[in-house]
């Protein structure tokens, strides 16, 4: 019996000592990865390897699965405004801490619902910037992405045809709307209200940014009644469109009021996401349901577009619609 633990005992000390040359070998492999990182954007649904050299000039669309991927805010303008002609508004907008947040008092159930949920999935920094002051993310922010807030606004033409547009950026705190995002937004339909300019809201953005508590849910009602102004007092146009992902806040308020609403394919839209809906109501929320092709269907937006046709999908809209309010 002795003999047997024995054996037993050194058959385990020896897949021990393979376990550690697995570890060795992974570890690696991990360094190869952490090294070559940086040249290479994974697709959120195929999980295939895009060289990022090459994916701009792809319109970050995956090259496996036509997938459209997230585009910074200067991409978007690149792609939809004509060269050379695109005057920024309001760059000096900064976010102060109004309601001084402290993160220390956030417990872990809070963590895991709503607004944070989406940014931190996608920059996977939750871990560093657990502890990190509002302020302090906020200039992290800055520094990381070149950009002041979580959306850009400004006047440019569209082949030709002068708009007022704004885009949101998703790898700015997860496109969060704070009172600096909602002010924006509410000065740029001001502007196009007061110089009749047709106006494109280019959505993505986590929702309401938790960090500014209540004043965030109030720019909800501030870009709305700017946009009755405009679409309704005086008989302006808008055009939503709405990108991966568009949720909570911006959902619920200038996303969906556009006179058109138009998607990308495949896009994530919905008010509360699938693991906040399934943690509270306690079902599953099936695969694709609040996805683009699937609201479409229900009415909840006009056109999907492909990002390769959107520029002349948006002047084709212009042009119908000026067209029939000039007869
Ligand atoms: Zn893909």
């Amino acid at each position: 019996m002795i003999n047997r633990n024995d054996s037993d005992l050194s058959i385990r000390e020896s897949s021990n000592v393979v376990n550690e040359n697995d570890l060795v070998v992974n570890e690696n492999d991990l360094n190869d990865t952490q090294k070559y990182k940086h040249l290479w954007v994974q697709c959120e649904k195929c999980y295939g390897l895009n060289y990022k050299k090459f994916l701009k000039s792809k319109m970050n669309i995956c090259e496996y699965c036509g997938y459209h991927l997230k585009m910074t805010s200067l991409d978007r303008i690149e792609l939809l405004i004509d060269p050379g002609t695109w005057n920024p508004m309001d760059e000096d907008m900064v976010s102060l801490d109004p309601i001084e947040w402290d993160s220390s008092e956030l417990d872990s159930s809070e963590l895991d619902s709503g607004e944070l949920d989406s940014d931190e999935l996608d920059s996977g920094e939750l871990d560093s910037n657990e502890e990190e002051s509002y302020k302090d993310r906020i200039d992290s922010y800055q520094r990381k992405t070149g950009l002041t807030e979580a959306v850009q606004i400004g006047t440019g033409e569209l082949n030709g045809r002068p708009v007022a547009i704004g885009v949101m950026d998703f790898h700015f705190l997860g496109g969060s709307m704070g009172s600096v995002v909602g002010e924006k937004i509410t000065r740029l339909i001001e502007y196009a209200n007061n110089h009749s300019l047709p106006l494109i809201l280019v959505c993505a953005s986590g929702g309401a940014r938790m960090q500014e508590g209540s004043l965030s849910l109030m720019q909800m009602a501030k870009i709305a009644s700017a946009l009755y102004d405009y679409q309704v007092t005086k008989n302006l146009f808008y055009i939503s469109v709405l990108t991966t992902p568009t949720t909570g806040g911006v959902t619920a308020s200038f996303g969906m009021l556009g006179d058109v609403i138009i998607t990308e394919p495949q896009a994530y839209i919905a008010f509360a996401g699938k693991r906040v809906i399934e943690q509270t109501l306690k079902k599953t929320v099936p695969e694709g349901s609040q996805e683009s092709e699937n609201l479409k269907s229900k009415g909840t937006c006009d056109f999907i577009v492909s990002r390769q046709f959107l520029k002349l999908t948006l002047d084709m809209i212009f042009d119908m619609h000026f067209f029939r309010n000039r007869k």
